[in-house]
């Protein structure tokens, strides 16, 4: 059934109802899923109390992440137990990783879901909503990975963009870390034609948005089909996106390091503005983990990729992921990651034990590590990346950096924005300052955010 068949039945005004888990993928993807539903009259609501529409997007991440969906639809089933007893109707989805990995569980455990879809069948939304609709309560489930590529199908959002946005390039991986689902989840590496992107991003310029982050699961893999037939890598994108007028911030998540090309350590060199921040999880600093990992990399080339990037731009801040505990880690396994890190010195890290992931090579291997262990581990080395993370943030002090203000801040007449070094920074502001790109001397620093003042208010000016 056609979109534009199906609007015609549906009476205006419907309440949808989307709770995001994880990722800046799935943060895009519910915004897709609710322009899909927009011309069908849905109208994103804050609570699943009473919507018509409820869908769970998410993340299989984490360990666990299947429990926490099933304990939140527990509270689902009782909503619409009381929809039902009004007389009205509740459609409920559940959608992203977790309903791509264990759909047939959903089905088994919640049959009261109406449709279970993965991450790659979220353009055929409307048409799984008009079948739940018209059916006398039959499961619906879509994990396949359609030979249709999803981008084609999407309408053009009505929604006003933020300041600063998403905008997805690429998704899925061919790399197959051993700890991870996301190629299971998300399918093979697929990469969005250069010029849907260019269009995309220039229609969230021209509503406003300063900033974009281009968003992959392994961005940098990007290899998307150009206009002059060829193919771009990542670094062409950017250099074509730094092209469009008033786009004054570039930024990507999330890179691999063996997809760190000259194009795009040229890009770094050569486009402002691509900011000088980038996160490059490297997981660990011991070749065997590394290599126990899948992760196609050592120790040394991670750090001679880092020497390269901070060569072509010298203020590059680096943030990056690190998993301790992970099966078979030694002792000295473990103080590798901590002369990496103390070694290259990062801006800002994501630190966490491993933990099983159902399906993953890693989940079954033998020499798990001990919780009391990985625990250790994981409080030392965050105490050496929290140093390191003050160490920066109070480096800035007494600096001048440009932020975007993004919103208010906490307290009356304040603003909240982000330094190139994607800092979270506050400073007294006028509500109508927010998207601009406004000199900020930095005062103060806090281990996750810095303080400061504009420079025009105070008078004050750049030594
Ligand atoms: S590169 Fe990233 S997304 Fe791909 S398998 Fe490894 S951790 Fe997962």
């Amino acid at each position: 059934m056609s979109g534009a068949a199906f609007a015609q039945r549906v009476p205006m005004q419907k309440r949808l109802f989307i709770k995001t888990y994880g990722c800046q993928m799935n943060v895009y993807d519910s915004a897709r899923m609710a322009d899909l539903m927009a011309p069908l009259g849905y109208a994103p609501v804050a609570s699943a109390d009473g919507a018509d529409l409820v869908i769970l997007n998410t993340c299989h991440i984490r360990e666990k992440a299947a429990e926490k969906v099933f304990s939140e639809l527990g509270s689902i089933r009782r909503l619409k137990g009381a929809r039902e007893r009004q007389g009205g109707r509740m459609v409920v989805a559940v959608a992203g990783c977790v309903a791509q990995a264990e759909g047939d569980e959903i089905q088994r455990r919640a049959p009261f879901v109406d449709i279970v879809f993965g991450p790659q069948a979220y353009h055929r939304l409307p048409e799984m909503v008009a079948r739940a609709l018209d059916s006398a309560g039959e499961g619906i489930l879509d994990t396949s990975f359609p030979a249709e590529p999803k981008f084609d199908y999407l309408p053009e959002s009505a929604a006003t963009p933020g300041v600063s946005a998403f905008l997805t390039v690429q998704e899925g991986c061919d790399k197959f870390c051993t700890f991870c689902v996301v190629p299971y989840t998300r399918g093979a590496e697929y990469s969005r034609p250069a010029g849907q992107i260019i269009a995309e991003a220039g229609r969230l310029v021209a509503a406003g948005t300063r900033e974009i982050t281009l968003l992959g699961q392994n961005v940098n893999a990007y290899h998307g089909a150009a206009a002059d037939g060829g193919e771009w890598g990542l670094g062409e994108l950017i250099r074509s996106l730094a092209r469009l007028p008033g786009l004054d911030r570039i930024r990507y998540t999330t890179s691999h390091p063996r997809d760190v090309d000259d194009g795009l350590i040229a890009a770094h060199r050569d486009v402002p503005q691509l900011m000088p921040f980038l996160h490059l999880p490297v997981q660990s600093g011991s070749d065997r983990v590394l290599a126990a990992m899948n992760r196609r990399h050592t120790a040394g080339q991670y750090k001679r990729t880092v020497e390269r990037l901070r060569a072509a731009r010298p203020d590059l801040a680096l943030s990056s992921d690190f998993i301790v505990g992970y099966p078979g880690e030694s002792e000295d396994d473990f103080r590798a990651t901590l002369d990496l890190v103390a070694e290259i010195g990062f801006a800002q890290a994501f630190s966490f034990k491993y933990s099983l992931r159902p399906g993953t090579p890693a989940a079954t291997a033998a020499d798990q590590v001990p919780e009391a262990v990985k625990a250790e581990r994981l409080a030392e080395l965050q105490v050496l990346l929290q140093q390191q993370q003050r160490a920066f943030n109070e480096s800035c002090v007494g600096q001048v950096l440009p932020v975007l203000f993004e919103k208010p801040g906490r307290h009356s007449g304040q603003l909240v924005g982000r330094s190139p070094y994607l800092q979270s920074v506050h400073a007294p502001a006028a509500g109508d300052r927010v998207g601009e790109i406004v000199p900020v001397l930095i005062r103060a620093a806090e281990p996750n955010s810095l303080a400061g003042i504009l420079l025009e208010k105070e008078g004050v000016h750049a030594a």
